[in-house]
């Protein structure tokens, strides 16, 4: 067997023909040894397309089993995870963006304010949730990063998120208040 230049030739562990070792496609699509085909579980895949999706923020790839032939998708997001929330009753939920977008549009509806800029400001939420670099955080902590971004986008939005936001806050201050002074031994 001749020497080959690992880092320019893929190799084919899968008794493949390999054409004298030639490789029929460029060398940056030569991918780590870490995807598996999940109808095979060979991991001689080739990527075929490859884009950004949702907002950038994704990389969408097309590959292609180099053992079996089949092809599938994956979605590569690892390292914008986003951390999950812990509700006010200690419940956690995976964070939705969706609901996130619909609460602002509510707050921001006949507002003179762009979808652009609506989206910007999703954006700059999600980068300083991603940033706590935490893995769970208190849902408290985005209702306080969508009122600093209302703030900036609308001040009518801002009130009228600021004022449902609020007002259910207090209400659970109130019930906290309540517990904390039950517990509390009587003073004469
Ligand atoms: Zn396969």
């Amino acid at each position: 067997m001749k020497s080959i230049d690992s880092q320019s030739v893929y190799r084919k562990p899968y008794g493949l023909s390999c054409h004298g070792d030639a490789l029929p496609w460029p060398s940056h699509f030569l991918l780590p040894a870490t995807m598996h085909c999940p109808f095979c579980g060979a991991n001689d895949t080739k990527v075929i397309d490859s884009r950004l999706v949702a907002e950038g923020e994704q990389v969408r790839r097309r590959r292609e089993c180099l053992a079996c032939g089949e092809r599938f998708t994956t979605f590569e997001t690892a390292e914008l995870v986003l951390p999950r929330l812990i509700k006010t009753d200690g419940s956690r939920q995976p964070f939705d963006e969706e609901k996130l977008r619909a609460g602002m549009q509510r707050a921001l509806e006949k507002r003179p304010v762009s979808v652009e800029r609506l989206e910007s400001s999703l954006v700059h939420i999600k980068h300083k949730l991603r940033a706590t670099g935490e893995r769970e955080v208190k849902s408290l902590v985005v209702g306080e990063l969508v009122m600093a971004e209302l703030k900036k986008l609308d001040e009518v939005a801002y009130i009228r998120f600021a004022s449902v936001y609020r007002r259910f806050q207090d209400l659970n201050e109130f019930r906290e208040e309540i517990d904390r002074l039950a517990r509390e031994p009587v003073k004469e």
